[in-house]
Parts: structure tokens; sequence; C-alpha cells
């Protein structure tokens, strides 16, 4: 099984994504400091500022790092369940993500012919402003009414669906396995 089950391109879904269900328990995908460091890879094709240089300062701060983040995560997943159960959170979250920016204000860069922020403080305010951009994102985006999570009621994993379409985080990890438990009940 992948290290992360759902790298969707957002931020701020993908850190909350980084818990799953397993024999009904919580299993934390981010707890040492290699698995930060294995996380923030696997976001780096998408946010670009997640360079070999910053993966280095993240490391030596990795302790506070994963202090914050770990409540950062644990706010945010409290809000997209919220959103999946129809509530507006975007007030909370917006609230919350411009404080972050403020920790750490951004800056732009061009990289590969895109504009991107760029965050100017320590590693551990600008993991939170990056994420926190991207919160802001899928706001602005009207992302948030489309915010589901697994059918499967042993899956925790949530995800964006536009299309009122998709029922599962992915075939591969429940649906599959959902279809298999059907056919054989019935
Ligand atoms: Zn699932």
């Amino acid at each position: 099984m992948e290290k992360f089950p759902l790298i969707s391109g957002h931020l701020a879904l993908d850190l909350v994504n980084t818990q799953t269900m397993s024999h009904g328990k919580i299993r934390d995908h981010i707890l040492n400091e290699t698995d930060l460091t294995d996380w923030l890879f696997a976001s780096k094709g998408y946010v670009p500022f997640i360079d070999d240089h910053y993966l280095e300062k993240i490391r030596k701060e990795s302790f506070a790092v994963l202090d914050d983040l770990k409540n950062y995560r644990s706010f945010l997943r409290k809000c997209f369940e919220d959103a999946v159960n129809g509530r507006d959170v975007s007030e909370r979250l917006v609230k919350c993500s411009e404080q972050k920016i403020d920790a750490c204000p951004l800056t732009l860069r061009m990289i590969s012919q895109h504009i991107h922020p760029y965050p100017v403080g320590g590693c551990r305010e600008s993991l939170a402003a990056l994420i926190s951009v991207d919160v802001l994102k899928l706001i602005e985006d009207d992302q948030l009414r489309f915010m589901k999570c697994c059918a499967n009621p042993e899956c925790m994993l949530l995800f964006i669906d536009r299309t009122g379409k998709r029922k599962w985080c992915s075939m591969k990890r429940c649906g599959n396995r959902m279809k298999a438990a059907r056919y054989r009940n019935e």
C-alpha cells in the first residue's frame, strides 16, 4: 500500500488525508521527521516552493513543525467534515488562514512560466502559510461545497467530487473492496 493513500494536488486536503482508518483505529501517516519530509516530497510536484533546500530546513526543525502541523490538521479536518455535512465553514477557515499568512507574508516567484506564492518566513510558519493559501483557493473556487467522505464506513478519506458521481476515495483502496463485499453478501 502506498505511504500516502490520496494525493490530490491540494496541500490542505492532502494534509487532512494523512490520517486513515485501519481496523477501526486511526492511523497517522505523519509520525516522524522522515514521514514529514516524505509527505512534502510527494507534494513537491504541485508546490514548487518545496525544494531540497526547504526539505533540509524542515528536517532540522521537524519536531516543532510536526506539532504545529498536527494542530492545523485537526482544525482543518473538523472544518472539512463540517463542510461535508453541509455547513458553511468558509468564514472560520478564511479567518484562520489569513492569520497564518499574516504570520508569514508571501512574495511571488516565477517558476516554470507560472506565478507561485513564496513564503518569506521561518519554515514552520511558511508551511502553514502555504497550506493556508491552498485553503483560500479551495474557498475561492467554491470547492468546499463538493467535499465528500469516502462511502466506505471504515474509511475517513475526504475528496472533492464536482460530478456528484464519485463514491470512493479510490477504486483500488475502497471501491473494489466494497463491491466485492456486497457481491459476497448477495
Ligand atoms: Zn475510502
